[in-house]
């Protein structure tokens, strides 16, 4: 394994930057074309969409599909046929499929997309750490179903992407690590600024830092126009970056410049580069996460 993960030191001259992976969260559940015409909705906006991104930068790709009228699915043929379609075009770009409970709860449901085989199963799922309130819904995680989707990904060899927003739930990981269920290296998306979580500041970003386990590589994302702040905090502090339209669908502060996918993804990769943090391609960034696993 390669890299430096979260150690009690930062980066330095003696311990230097690893390679920023950018994660990019394409479509996410709610948002849709009335929000943004540029949120990709169908396999193909996706692939295409996730093709420019990994030009742009990106290494990592979280993918949500939608049905024909553009409300999320769960169906694992939808989501096989955008993993298998997308591996095609860049093999080693690392897939994660969602199994977020937001839309629909129900556990088969949400673990369909974990049992894809061959070229459609995704590197990575990812695994909410407890429930949560967004603004206007709930989104329902009980122990019982996070235990169930551990294990099921531990048994599908799928890396779960941990989704933290609050400090609670980082116990989460130790307490899934304890019963087996995940190994490290961790990959956990520190996701600040929904009304009800954590709140985006460098402060809580650095709290929830500083209690990650050892061996966590971990990503700062934000909601709104948060994300950016999170974002270029995370490369200074050493942290990896998700981006994307899933989480923010505007360019600026003030709302006016829709956002792309490919022009969030360029501008994290200009700010690394200004920042002399260099950024991981597809191959690197699955060497330092899914090379080798204990
Ligand atoms: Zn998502």
């Amino acid at each position: 394994m390669s890299g430096k993960r979260r150690t009690d030191e930062g980066p330095g001259p003696v311990q230097p930057y690893e390679n920023l992976i950018i994660n990019v969260a394409l479509t996410g559940m709610v948002p849709t074309k009335k929000d943004n015409p540029a949120i990709p909705m169908t396999r193909n906006e996706i692939v295409l969409d996730a093709l420019e991104c990994i030009d742009a930068g990106a290494s990592m790709v979280h993918v949500h599909a939608r049905d024909d009228q553009g409300r999320p699915s769960s169906d694992p043929e939808r989501f096989g046929g955008i993993i298998e379609a997308l591996r095609k075009e860049s093999p080693d770009v690392i897939i994660c499929a969602t199994t977020s409970g937001r839309a629909n709860p129900d556990l088969f449901a949400r673990a369909a997309v974990l049992d894809l085989g061959g070229a459609a199963r995704p590197d990575m799922a990812s695994l909410t750490l407890s429930s949560l309130n967004f603004p206007s819904q709930a989104s329902i995680n009980p122990p019982e179903s996070i235990i169930a989707l551990a294990k099921r990904m531990r048994l599908r060899g799928i890396v779960p992407e941990l989704e933290v927003f609050d400090s609670g739930m980082i116990n989460a990981i130790r307490f899934l690590h304890r019963k087996g269920l995940i190994h490290p290296p961790f990959y956990c998306n520190l996701l600040l600024g929904s009304l009800f979580c954590a709140q985006a500041t460098v402060e809580e970003l650095a709290h929830l830092v500083s209690l990650l386990p050892e061996g966590t590589l971990w990503a700062g994302a934000g909601v709104g126009a948060a994300q950016l702040r999170m974002n270029a905090a995370a490369i200074i502090m050493g942290g990896h970056v998700r981006v994307g339209l899933e989480d923010n669908l505007w360019y600026d502060e003030d709302r006016t410049r829709p956002a792309t996918n490919t022009m969030l993804v360029r501008r994290i990769a200009r700010i690394a580069a200004e920042m002399g943090r260099k950024v991981a391609s597809p191959a690197e960034a699955r060497a330092m996460l899914l090379g080798v696993r204990s």
